[in-house]
């Protein structure tokens, strides 16, 4: 059941909780970039072999983003609000405060999680990245890598969290690059019902 938490904007987790077997990607795994990437053991391990998969069929996959702790989502939440806030005054100066914060807010919950509520916080989750045309990427939107991420990325335990035209269930817009793993076993179960992961989660509490 550990692999399977849901963390959403309904369902939050402890802001102070910190997954104990936290593991720090390889250096070749976040393409050498200043910042590491952590993620669970398990699931460091199966990108590792997903990452390996991946390139005998000549395609790169890194790992942009791992684990963030709760304390970093609320900066990252505090940094996206007060940038809308300033955008929205400079736009509607004739407004009140109280409505722009608030308008701000809405923005904000659009982009990023509130601490609390990112599955990035549970060390199971992983924003993918590639190099395209020889540049670093992290808008993997266009690339055949994302092809074979959605071929394959089960086969791994992973599965595409946040697809297109889900917004309204899963909260998100469509996000190529953000992985989420559930383990090999729910995620080859998981493709075949072409469900987001709110509503399987749902299926597989009631039938377990
Ligand atoms: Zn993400």
């Amino acid at each position: 059941m550990d692999n399977l938490i849901l963390v959403n904007k309904t369902h939050s987790i402890d802001i102070d909780y910190v997954p104990l077997d936290l593991v720090a990607c390889d250096k070749d795994l976040t393409a050498r970039r200043r910042y590491g990437a952590y993620l669970r053991k398990e699931p460091f391990e199966m990108v590792m072999k997903l990452r390996n998969a991946a390139k005998e069929s000549n395609y790169d996959i890194y790992v942009s983003s791992g684990f963030r702790s709760g304390a970093e989502q609320q900066r990252i939440y505090a940094r996206f609000r007060d940038q809308y806030i300033a955008s929205l005054k400079e736009r509607y100066p004739s407004i009140g405060m109280e409505k722009i914060i608030e308008e701000a807010e809405i923005l904000t919950k659009l982009k990023v999680a509130k601490p609390g509520q990112s599955e990035h916080q549970t060390g199971l989750a992983m924003d993918i990245a590639c190099f395209f045309n020889g540049n670093y990427d992290e808008d993997i939107s266009n690339i055949d890598e994302v092809e074979w991420m959605h071929e394959n990325a089960h086969k791994y335990g992973f599965i595409l969290r946040y697809p297109k035209g889900s917004e309204e269930i899963t909260g998100y817009r469509f996000e190529p690059w953000h992985y989420r793993y559930i383990g090999e076993e729910y995620a080859t179960d998981f493709v075949k019902t072409g469900l987001t992961f709110e509503d399987y989660h749902s299926k597989i509490l009631r039938l377990e």
